[in-house]
């Protein structure tokens, strides 16, 4: 393909794309596809000869689509929303087309500095202290592929400035006695809250360390004297206590750990504290959500997904640290073939490679300085207060019909509700609802009660999607109830 053949296809791939969106309503919101569906329509082997523009697009429609749940749907209102925006679409070809990698200042100076420039105004616009910024000369945000990579990142980084704090104190080095670094990681033990995400498990499963799952309150948040009471058991049993991932906006049903309580504990047993905010941490930018953070001097980083809940498309997870040497001394390895003239200088600054795991990185920021500027700070506001006005039209919805019940306090876009009584009714029910194709939900289990999760997601959603989804769910609840009387 040459330029201007590209020309011509990029203004259709553009069409085809505004189309798709301008028409998404008119498609079910989930495919009606069996595993394997693909095989069936596509070749087992790659074409040998190159073939039109014009085909592979009508193979787009024709094979892709069919297999595809779409996530901008008004209808679809399962996990949390998948960020996505015409600037931010932009934003991303732009980036595409540069094609840069960003991995060191050198590799290309504009990815690596607008990087930085854009941490700090999402830092300022969610409130962080000033040393959370690159602008501290201290700390800083970078931009990593997903929360998950954020909580293993912060959980090695803290992993490893413990080890090696330890080894310092009792290692003899000019006798020859030493302590083996697996002795200590014997030891080490994290925490977080049953209703952490899953991937903090994996973290501490990948980072060969205990993790010990706390109970939370009656509101489902982690408290500061359950981390405090199991921190001293802990300490009894000669393990060490080293790392606590705390969750703002839980992915069962968004509720949010004490951070302030928290972070006091954490503070006095110099233990590392990582924030997940991986959906509810995007409401930050609105002012009324601060509260939230109170504490957040005493947190060591936090993490969130303006590809979630800021109109951001994947893969953007912003992660933030007070001190960025505890990341780069955790993750630093520098090849000769790497190295420029101002290594030296920048080498913690602006070396992103030694700020995570992979070395190649795309050029991410392009996106969120679109979006940030084409929305602005009040276009983005206004956008997270509506989805959190419309969850709380459909919670009173659920409150007003007597069959159900909500579970837990509706703060953000995200309601859990169930029918009163047995598990089995909402389990047939939430059933029904996906097959018939009208609306898309899953569940979670709160204190072994089964919930229906109704998160608002489209980025235009409006009222009349909330009383199409709460007309359907009572006219599919009437039919599960007809069933029960036969
Ligand atoms: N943390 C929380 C609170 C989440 O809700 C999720 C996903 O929904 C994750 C982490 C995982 O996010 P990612 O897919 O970016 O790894």
């Amino acid at each position: 393909m040459d330029s201007s053949e590209f020309r011509k296809r990029g203004k259709e791939m553009v069409d085809f794309i505004a189309d798709y969106m301008e028409n998404i309503s008119m498609r079910k919101v989930t495919p009606e596809v069996e595993p394997g569906y693909l095989r069936q329509l596509i070749p087992p082997k790659a074409p040998k000869k190159s073939q039109e523009f014009s085909d592979v697009l009508e193979d787009v429609e024709q094979a892709i689509m069919p297999g595809i749940t779409h996530w901008q749907h008004p209808n679809f209102h399962a996990y949390f929303p998948a960020g996505n925006s015409y600037p931010s679409i932009l934003g991303d070809m732009l980036s595409d087309g540069i094609g840069c990698v960003g991995f060191s200042w050198a590799a290309s100076p504009a990815c690596t500095e607008l990087e930085t420039i854009v941490m700090d105004w999402i830092g300022k616009m969610i409130g962080l202290p000033r040393v959370f910024l690159h602008e501290s000369g201290v700390g800083g945000g970078v931009i990593q592929n997903s929360a998950s990579e954020c909580v293993l990142i912060t959980l090695l980084a803290a992993r490893h400035a413990t080890i090696e704090q330890l080894k310092n104190r009792f290692s003899l080095p000019d006798d020859g006695n030493f302590v083996e670094d697996g002795t200590i990681l014997n030891r080490l033990v994290a925490y977080s809250s049953k209703l952490a995400h899953s991937c903090v498990e994996k973290a501490g499963n990948v980072g060969l360390v205990k993790m010990r799952q706390l109970e939370v309150d009656e509101n489902y948040s982690l408290r500061g004297y359950t981390l405090e009471r199991a921190m001293e058991e802990d300490r009894r049993l000669g393990l060490i206590p080293f790392y606590v991932c705390a969750t703002l906006g839980t992915t069962a049903c968004c509720s949010f750990d004490n951070i302030k309580e928290i972070s006091e504990v954490c503070s006095r047993e110099k233990v590392w504290l990582h924030i997940d905010a991986a959906y509810a941490g995007n409401a930050l930018i609105c002012p009324e959500f601060q509260d939230l953070i109170k504490g957040i001097e005493n947190v060591d980083s936090i993490n969130f997904n303006p590809n979630k809940w800021m109109l951001v498309n994947s893969d953007c997870s912003l992660m933030w640290v007070q001190d960025r040497t505890q990341l780069t001394d955790a993750l630093t390895v520098d090849p000769l073939y790497l190295l420029h003239k101002h290594a030296e200088n920048v080498v913690t600054y602006l070396t992103f490679q030694h700020w995570g795991i992979p070395l190649s990185r795309r050029f991410r920021s392009l996106k969120l300085w679109f979006v940030i500027r084409m929305y602005g700070v009040d276009g983005l506001q206004h956008y997270i207060r509506e989805h959190i006005r419309l969850a709380k039209l459909f919670e009173k919805f659920a409150h007003n019909d007597d069959r159900f019940e909500v579970m837990g306090k509706v703060t953000m876009g995200l309601v859990c509700f169930r029918l009163k009584g047995p598990n089995i009714m909402t389990q047939k029910l939430l059933r029904m609802l996906n097959e018939s194709g009208k609306l898309h939900m899953v569940p979670a289990l709160i204190n072994e009660h089964y919930v229906i999760r109704f998160a608002v997601c489209a980025q235009n959603a409006e009222d009349d999607d909330i009383i199409f989804a709460w007309r359907i769910i009572g006219q599919l609840t009437e039919d599960l109830m007809n069933e029960k009387r036969l």
